[in-house]
């Protein structure tokens, strides 16, 4: 069942979306080389917390963490440890979500650590850009594919692989609701979209085939041919006048 969302409970989803976006900028502030993602865990837990958040993720379904950390091939669910150190060359995906007055936000961004090469650079630039083209879609009127076929569009006419595996998703008192998001397929099918769908956007691409696979630690999913992965994300209001990003301000960079 797909549960619109009032203006007076997208007020509040609005509140927790800022937490979860000012999470991201405090990751970003943090990611050098030698930095571990344990350190950046514990610094936006902290940061949920002063807001008057909580963190998402931590115990849900038992994930022990309130970010996940996604290193090169890593694509989503990566376990943040005091021993994953970051090198400059590597790209890490943070992923994070707060609860804030019952509601949640969810937002992820890839970060080069140092400076990028041209494949990754190309990856993370893209994946964004897909990102934008599925919000852009997100407007009454439209059908939830429309948003899928966007990103795939992007995506695939760049070369990349786009993940099949994992979707975006509703998103309101939890953080996976109705319908799925899935960041392909072709346009026009699906539920229509209605002002009070809050959607969780976000395309997962890699620079190789989309197969992934499942590690050992049961959380952390990788490309099966270790080609890098992206995942940029925004938790999406629609409302009369088209989409307004509830994760806002996102984090600034060269491409965006
Ligand atoms: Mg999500």
């Amino acid at each position: 069942m797909i549960i619109l969302k009032s203006t007076e409970e997208i007020a509040i989803m609005r509140e927790a979306g800022r937490i979860a976006a000012g999470a991201l900028h405090v990751a970003s502030a943090l990611i050098r080389p030698g930095v571990t993602t344990r350190d950046i865990d514990e610094a936006v837990e902290a940061y949920i917390v002063k807001e008057g958040g909580r963190p998402a993720f931590k115990g849900y379904r038992g994930f022990p963490a309130s970010v996940c950390a996604s290193l090169n091939d890593e694509v989503v669910h990566g376990l943040p440890s005091a021993r994953r150190r970051l090198r400059a060359g590597d790209i890490v995906s943070i992923d994070v979500g707060a609860v804030f007055e019952g509601f949640v936000g969810d937002t992820a961004w890839t970060f080069p650590v140092g400076e990028m090469g041209v494949e990754a650079e190309k990856l993370l630039r893209t994946t964004y850009r897909a990102l934008h083209a599925g919000i852009a879609r997100a407007v009454p009127g439209k059908r939830l594919s429309d948003i899928g076929a966007a990103v795939q569009e992007v995506l695939e006419e760049a070369g990349l692989g786009v993940v099949r595996e994992y979707t975006g998703h509703g998103i309101g008192r939890n953080m996976h609701e109705e319908p799925m998001v899935p960041n392909y397929g072709p346009p026009g099918m699906g539920p229509l979209l209605e002002v009070g769908l809050v959607l969780a956007i976000e395309p997962m691409a890699t620079t190789g085939d989309w197969a992934t696979r499942l590690g050992k630690d049961g959380w952390t999913v990788s490309t099966r041919d270790h080609s890098l992965a992206a995942h940029f994300e925004h938790t999406v209001a629609i409302l009369e006048h088209g989409p307004e990003i509830l994760t806002w301000p996102e984090v600034g960079m060269a491409w965006t």
